[in-house]
């Protein structure tokens, strides 16, 4: 089947999200009764512990258009959207959060303007709901530091909310990364893109599930894949050491020879080794992350499992009214 020239797909994760799922679908069909091109909604539960998938099975019971993924555990949240993007048949699609802090009525204007001409939609994020004052400010100041030393012109205070036209989809499959940073990945694809601005609310139901430390592995996982600059930050502040220890060392030759004093201290040099033994280990570390980022592209695993992939369909559409096509694929490996 061939899409409508102007089809639109929805690309949701959830995990744990047992508290909204009812929100999610009755918004969507809300949604859809103006705006008939979202013809695909891909809901991809991303290992849920709690009732999810069960509940997206019932909700969906009936409807036209919903596609459910079901992984055979935790991905993460960057997995479950190539998922969602390696699926869709539609000219474009719209990632977004299943707790509606994506507004809906936003996706709608990032398909008007997907409809002028751009392959990227944007959602920056001007006000924040729901985040503390640090949240709010780390998330800032790591969008400039990613963007200075990732050296792409990636925007500004822009999460996963975008737009994607079927152009981009397509390059996109090309990307095999272990663990795609979606975001960067898709500014690094190029095409025209374009943001627009939007407030961010608070969740609609449940709590985050992205917790400071996934957060913060998100953020090292992004710089890690698009930049060698902390690298490098170790071979320049080794030569500044060095340059520093030459002085150290006329320092020492002064006040000996010069001064007639020889300096003494032990505690000045136990602080010295174990601060440099501080930023030796801490850079061992840096290049120890970057080698464990090329030992897992090197095996190769499949980057996600799907458990299970239901298709629904109207009750009118099917003759024996059996209206959730269930398909099995236990083991079936990622695409
Ligand atoms: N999510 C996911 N897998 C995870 C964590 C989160 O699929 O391991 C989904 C979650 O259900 C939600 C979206 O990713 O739809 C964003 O998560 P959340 O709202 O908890 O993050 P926050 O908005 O707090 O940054
Ligand atoms: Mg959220």
């Amino acid at each position: 089947m061939t899409p409508d020239k102007a089809s639109v797909a929805l690309v949701v994760p959830l995990y744990n999200e047992e508290a909204l799922t009812h929100i999610l679908v009755r918004e969507i069909e809300t949604f859809r009764r103006d705006r008939p091109e979202i013809q695909e909604i891909l809901l991809i539960d991303d290992g849920s512990r709690d009732d999810t998938f069960r509940n997206l099975v019932a909700l969906t019971d009936g409807l036209d258009g919903y596609v459910l993924v079901r992984f055979s555990r935790n991905f993460g949240h960057q997995l479950a959207v190539t998922a969602g993007l390696d699926l869709v048949t539609a000219n474009a699609a719209v990632i977004m959060d299943a707790d509606l802090q994506d507004p809906l009525e936003v996706a709608g204007r990032m398909i008007d303007t997907w409809r002028e001409g751009y392959d990227v939609v944007y959602g920056i994020r001007r006000e924040r709901g729901g985040m503390s004052f640090t949240e709010r400010w780390t998330a800032r100041v790591f969008y400039r530091v990613f963007r200075r030393f990732s050296g792409i012109d990636a925007p500004l205070d822009a999460g996963d909310f975008r737009l994607v036209s079927r152009r981009v989809m397509d390059a996109w499959k090309d990307l095999s990364e272990q663990q795609p940073y979606v975001r960067g990945l898709i500014a690094w694809l190029g095409f025209n893109q374009t943001g627009i601005e939007y407030d961010r609310p608070a969740r609609v139901a449940g709590t985050s599930k992205y917790p400071m430390v996934k957060r913060l592995q998100l953020a090292l996982d992004g710089l890690a894949s698009f930049s060698a600059q902390p690298l490098r930050l170790a071979v320049r502040l080794g030569l500044l050491v060095s340059a520093g220890s030459v002085f150290g060392l006329l320092w020492v030759l002064v006040t000996k020879y010069v001064l007639g004093t020889a300096i003494t201290g032990w505690a000045s040099l136990i602080f010295v080794g174990f601060f440099f033994g501080g930023v030796q280990l801490f850079f061992l570390g840096v290049v120890g992350s970057y080698v464990a980022r090329v030992y897992d592209e090197v095996k190769g695993r499949p980057r996600y499992v799907v458990q299970e992939i239901r298709t629904s369909r109207s009750h009118g559409a099917e003759q024996n009214g059996n209206d959730v096509v269930g398909e099995d694929r236990t083991g079936e490996q990622g695409i």
